[in-house]
């Protein structure tokens, strides 16, 4: 093979399909971003993303260069070896047992592989991004869920199952609410987007003081971490309040990684890391309360991500190169 290849990396999304082009060094030549239109069910979407791969080889810059092979991440649980959907978080539609790898191979004439979306996220951050040279990290994305990575001595780490990373499932409130996975007090259910949205929106009803009300125009269905965020960037003290929990419970989640793993960094990634301001400094503050036996805190690099909304896409083909080189 010439050294002119490249890889595609597809992030399917329940909402939307990103698709990058790299090569082995992590350049970008292009990007495509499409709705997913996943109630049209797996056959659509299948071809959907079949036409994306095949329109790249138009682009002039890679005219004359190669398609190595493509990686796939999906958000939910997948079986890596045999390239089989098992299940798949936001997805109306039913895509358990689809073998989406070879289904790609057959429409592109390439290698394909799958890996999930917040392992893809981790291994990009990790190659060409925040994490760039750092052997021992782990990735938090907090976003509509939270999910994670976790690389040791420079390898992602998947455990025995695939699961290894799956941050959001841990308890961090014994008693607290229920998550959406059935356990109670889960890290995801007190800190996802979703739930930093439903506690502004509860403090909104109970006549709390706040300029987020004015902000969304009294349409409570409007309120976003972004209005949040922003409310709290211009003083808003119940909004401050929302972001110092915040703080506090990926403290707390991240006190118990640092215990456990030792890791030379942090990377908080995901939509909702775009208000990392609001939150760092509770984080900290958590993490000298809580990590006593472990490393100093002071030390550890709590960054945001690098790769912003192209991590997962990025990770993907990174994942491809590295099963074919
Ligand atoms: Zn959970």
């Amino acid at each position: 093979m010439s050294g002119r290849e490249y890889f595609i990396g597809i992030d399917l999304g329940g909402t939307n399909i990103k698709a990058v082009a790299i090569d082995k060094e992590g350049r970008v030549f292009c990007k495509k971003n499409t709705p997913t239109e996943s109630e049209k069910g797996p056959e659509f979407v299948i071809e959907k993303i079949i036409s994306l791969i095949n329109n790249f080889a138009d682009n002039g810059e890679l005219v004359d260069r190669d398609l190595r092979a493509v990686g796939v991440a999906v958000a939910g649980v997948i079986d890596m070896e045999e390239g089989i959907c098992k299940f798949l978080t936001n997805f109306p539609t039913k895509w358990k047992g689809i073998s989406l790898a070879k289904r790609i191979e057959e429409g592109v004439g390439c290698q394909s592989f799958l890996i999930n979306d917040v392992r893809a996220m981790t291994l990009a951050e990790k190659t060409f991004g925040a994490g760039k040279g750092v052997k021992n990290l782990v990735c938090v994305a907090v976003g509509t869920g939270i999910g994670g990575g976790i690389v040791i001595n420079g390898d992602l780490y998947f455990g025995s199952e695939g699961f290894a990373g799956e941050i959001g499932h841990q308890t961090v409130e014994p008693y607290g609410i229920r998550c959406g996975c059935g356990n109670y007090g889960c890290l995801e259910a007190l800190a996802s987007g979703p739930s930093i949205t439903s506690q502004a929106i509860r403090m909104v009803k109970q006549g709390a003081t706040t300029i987020i009300r004015d902000l969304v125009d009294n349409d409570l269905n409007k309120i976003t971490p972004r209005v949040i965020a922003e409310a709290a960037r211009r003083g808003d003290k119940m909004a401050k309040e929302i972001w110092r929990r915040e703080g506090y419970y990926l403290g707390i989640g991240i006190a118990n990684l640092l215990v456990i793993l030792n890791p030379e960094m942090v990377i908080i990634g995901g939509g909702v890391s775009r208000a990392f301001d609001l939150f760092f400094e509770e984080i900290k503050k958590t993490l000298r309360e809580r990590v006593y036996v472990g490393p100093d805190v002071d030390k550890v690099k709590i960054v945001p991500g690098k790769l912003k909304d192209i991590a997962g896409a990025i990770g993907a083909a990174t994942w491809a190169m590295l099963k074919v080189i």
